[in-house]
């Protein structure tokens, strides 16, 4: 096959691309979707969206697939899901691409799947131990070592965001207390705005642009947001030493407006960590789901 399918599961929309097997872009599609409508909805609507690229594309076997959760990757399940996308869980992804479409399938977790592809070509070619933090409705997180994706053993390696960081703390969408998604994801960075202000910001990209300009209340916020991020990005040094943690997601597309801060913040703890900005930007997840299908097409294709 010289032509996959990507596709990235979110829930706002799904983002997707015919790739080659070099990493171009043939087709890129992208369709809203309203996954708090519940699964049967947002699986109807994906066949709906597919449905018309594959009636161009006829030669594509084979569907890469990005997802937030916890993904069984050897039989495409939804093991575990927050309610981010509700009613997720249980899902047969593999089952649903062949019932639906006639296709093959590789399936893995949102930000596994980011750091594949920016591995493969974006910030983190040719490095070996690299981490992914994904800062957008939720927080994702990924491990590659020498390579490999440490996926753990129920499928939950590297889910920084449901690590907990204030014992006792906002109530998380996996029923925990205090996790990192609650305090440095996109969503919450947009809470934090609104709450720090008394409502004169409403989102994270105001109250950042305010720090900017030197809004001292919104300046207050964000530094005690890039010190809770600092905090993460310590932590998994101390524990795996990375060559690099790569960022990405939404709030890194304003990295412009507060990267240098959080680099003074670390080099304060430690001058040895590496930052780097995601470089695929919201196309890393479906790049990567494409190169997770090549690799899988090409094993079972040579009886490996
Ligand atoms: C989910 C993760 C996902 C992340 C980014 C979190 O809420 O639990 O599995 O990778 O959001 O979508
Ligand atoms: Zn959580």
């Amino acid at each position: 096959t010289n032509k996959i399918i990507g596709i990235d599961i979110g829930g706002t929309s799904v983002k997707g691309a015919v790739i080659g097997r070099d990493g171009t872009l043939f087709e890129e599609f992208s369709f809203a979707t309203d996954a708090e409508q519940g699964r049967d909805a947002l699986l109807h609507r994906m066949e709906e969206g597919m449905r018309p690229l594959l009636n161009t594309w006829p030669e594509v076997r084979w569907l890469g697939i990005a997802s937030a959760g916890r993904i069984n990757s050897d039989t495409g399940e939804v093991v575990y899901a927050t309610d981010n996308l509700p009613g997720w869980q249980g899902v047969r992804l593999f089952d649903w691409a062949w019932e639906s479409f006639g296709l093959k399938a590789a399936a893995d977790n949102d930000a596994n799947a980011a750091l594949v592809g920016e591995a493969w070509c974006g910030a983190g070619t040719f490095r070996e131990q690299l981490v992914m933090l994904t800062l957008g409705t939720g927080v994702g997180g990924a491990y590659i070592n020498k390579g490999e994706l440490c996926r753990g053993r129920r499928w939950s390696g590297g889910e920084w965001g449901h690590s907990i960081l204030v014992p006792g703390g906002l109530p998380c969408n996996c029923g925990k207390r205090g996790c990192v998604e609650q305090y440095v994801s996109g969503t919450a960075l947009n809470r934090r705005a609104c709450e720090a202000s008394g409502g004169r910001y409403v989102s994270g990209l105001e109250l950042l642009a305010a720090a900017h300009q030197g809004d001292p209340v919104a300046l207050k916020e964000t530094k005690a947001f890039l010190q809770e991020l600092a905090v993460v990005i310590v932590n998994i040094y101390s524990t795996l030493d990375p060559d690099a943690v790569i960022l990405g997601g939404g709030v890194a597309d304003s990295s412009g407006l507060w990267w240098q801060w959080l680099e003074e913040e670390l080099n304060g703890c430690d001058p040895g960590m590496k930052i780097r900005k995601a470089s695929l930007g919201n196309r890393a997840g479906f790049m990567g789901a494409a190169k997770l299908a090549f690799d899988k097409e090409e094993h079972v294709s040579c009886g490996k």
